[in-house]
């Protein structure tokens, strides 16, 4: 079954009393989310709204956005979700590409939308949480009347997040009820006895993001399970969380589980309740994922995808066995390769990881390419980046992700690294991700990301920013000293600074051109 709607009926026929979301230790029952989603959709279908209208959720992760999310779905609407640390010129761009015609967001986010609504087609402003100047509030804008029964076919775009990916300007991606669909299925097909009405799943991830809406929430929803919002990311106030309703699954961005193993108290946490937990976003340093297992007893497994993808491509399933390192094998029903410039398909190394030090990267990596149910429709309204991501060969259309990795013969897959932060270095290639998991072994750092910076005589040159643990007793020097000792002289960073933290998005992942810009103010 490809439609989002119908499965969320079906369960709320087959589990109408279990909670469907948790939140500050209050549960909402599926019975009650069907009515108040139901509530949602009759509110827009009153306006006039309905099919492909656009309706943006600028939300953190609180009750009102699965209810609006699922409420635009069952009118037939397009979800467009806003991660609600933006400001009123990222959400003007994404509200006047979107059209959209309604904005769900806190109180406190409404002045941003005030600010922008004359350049967008905004008609509605929906506040949670309190009352604002030109919005209604949330509960007196639903209509609680059954809604009409909107038929969307599988190929009909039910949700539009935006995506940089290797360009500067956001672009709005496409995904249809099928897309969404045939991955929360397979997230919830790859662990062991699939999701259980029984399990509870850690919602921190946020859900303006593919891995939260998808894997965590979609997921969730559609095998009875609880999903527990979190709105914001505080490892003491998580694991409380987990202690305290017992949730049994927890998926995260590596940043997260690096922060839960540095906290001071960290061995006293008992998180015995997780029966599994999983990661992606970006690849989880060796170290940190070792740590977390030692102290927790719990396996963490690791997938990788994008929001183009829906977002899994890829995963380390419990079933199937797992090989730390991996982004595991590609996911049921999706196809990938390896391919060279000229899209031949590189050939396999026999049996991975390799040792990246030895061996020779060139002809054994290529871009990582992709195929599926998963993949979207395409970029909205984009002709040229839509040529650009897409490479129809032997009757397949496949997407281009932009990451360099290989293979193994066993089907096990790798990310080196993104293309675009390859450092080329005197004519050598350098993956920033190596030397990152090397200094996560030093036990003097907490954290750490490297980044290209120019150099007359090389062209680039590799650089380290790293923040040290609190007890840490070291210096910069001597972390450049650990670097040349394990890797070929070329690879090691010829700087070393040590900050108090790095900048990284909501979803985990080192804003790299933030360092690269602060080198270019620097000079
Ligand atoms: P997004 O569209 O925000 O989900 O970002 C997708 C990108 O995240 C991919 O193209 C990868 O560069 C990165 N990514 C996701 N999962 C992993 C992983 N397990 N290992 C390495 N990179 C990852």
């Amino acid at each position: 079954m490809t439609n989002i709607v119908t499965n969320i009926a079906e369960t709320v026929e087959s589990h109408g009393n279990n909670a469907a979301i948790g939140f500050q230790g209050e549960e909402t029952s599926y019975e009650e989310f069907w009515a108040q989603s139901g509530a949602f959709a009759a509110a827009l279908e009153e306006h006039g709204l309905g099919e492909d209208d656009r309706v943006a959720i600028y939300l953190p992760n609180v009750p009102p956005f699965p209810i609006a999310f699922h409420g635009t779905l069952r009118a037939g609407g397009v979800v467009v979700p806003m991660n609600p640390q933006y400001k009123a010129r990222e959400i003007g761009h994404l509200l006047a590409d979107s059209e959209a015609k309604v904005v769900v967001t806190l109180a406190d986010l409404v002045p941003f939308v005030e600010e922008v609504r004359d350049d967008t087609d905004v008609e509605h402003v929906v506040s949670v949480g309190g009352d604002a100047d030109g919005a209604t509030p949330f509960e007196e804008f639903l209509v609680h009347a059954d809604p009409e029964i909107t038929d969307r076919a599988d190929d009909d775009v039910a949700v539009q997040p935006y995506t940089s990916g290797t360009t500067g300007q956001p672009k709005g991606v496409q995904l249809t009820h099928e897309n969404l669909t045939s991955n929360a299925t397979a997230a919830s097909e790859l662990i062991p006895d699939g999701i259980r009405p029984d399990d509870k799943q850690l919602g921190v991830l946020p859900l303006f993001h593919i891995y939260g809406m998808t894997v965590v929430m979609n997921a969730t929803l559609f095998n009875g399970g609880t999903y527990y919002a979190v709105p914001e990311w505080d490892a003491q106030n998580a694991v409380s969380i987990i202690e305290d309703e017992e949730l049994t699954i927890m998926h995260g961005v590596p940043a997260m589980y690096n922060d839960v193993i540095n906290q001071p108290d960290a061995e006293s946490f008992d998180l015995s309740s997780l029966r599994l937990c999983g990661v992606g976003g970006s690849g989880i340093p060796t170290e940190v994922l070792r740590t977390f297992e030692d102290l927790y007893d719990v396996e963490i497994y690791e997938g990788y995808g994008l929001t183009e993808t829906s977002p899994i491509t890829h995963f380390n399933s419990p079933i199937d066995g797992r090989r730390v390192g991996s982004i595991g094998k590609t996911v049921p029903g999706v196809d990938s390769k390896v391919v060279d410039e000229n899209f031949e398909e590189v050939t396999a190394v026999e049996s991975g990881p390799i040792d990246e030090d030895e061996a020779d990267l060139d002809g054994i990596t290529g871009e990582i390419v992709v195929s599926g149910p998963n993949v979207m429709n395409g970029y909205y309204r984009l002709p040229e980046a839509n040529e650009e991501a897409f490479t129809e060969a032997d009757g397949t259309r496949w997407f281009h992700t932009g990451d360099v990795g290989y293979h193994d013969e066993d089907g096990f897959f790798y990310v080196v690294d993104r293309e675009k932060h390859v450092i080329v270095t005197g004519g050598y290639n350098v993956y920033p991700r190596e030397v990152e998991e090397l200094l996560f072994e030093h036990d003097a750092v907490a954290d750490a990301a490297v980044v290209g910076i120019e150099d007359e005589r090389r062209g680039e040159t590799v650089k380290a920013y790293v923040v040290p643990t609190p007890e840490a007793d070291v210096s910069p020097e001597e972390i450049k000293e650990y670097c040349l000792e394990n890797l070929a002289e070329y690879k090691h960073p010829r700087e070393v600074e040590f900050v108090e933290e790095l900048p990284r998005t909501t979803t985990g992942k080192v804003q790299k051109f933030k360092l690269e810009e602060r080198e270019v103010a620097a000079e």
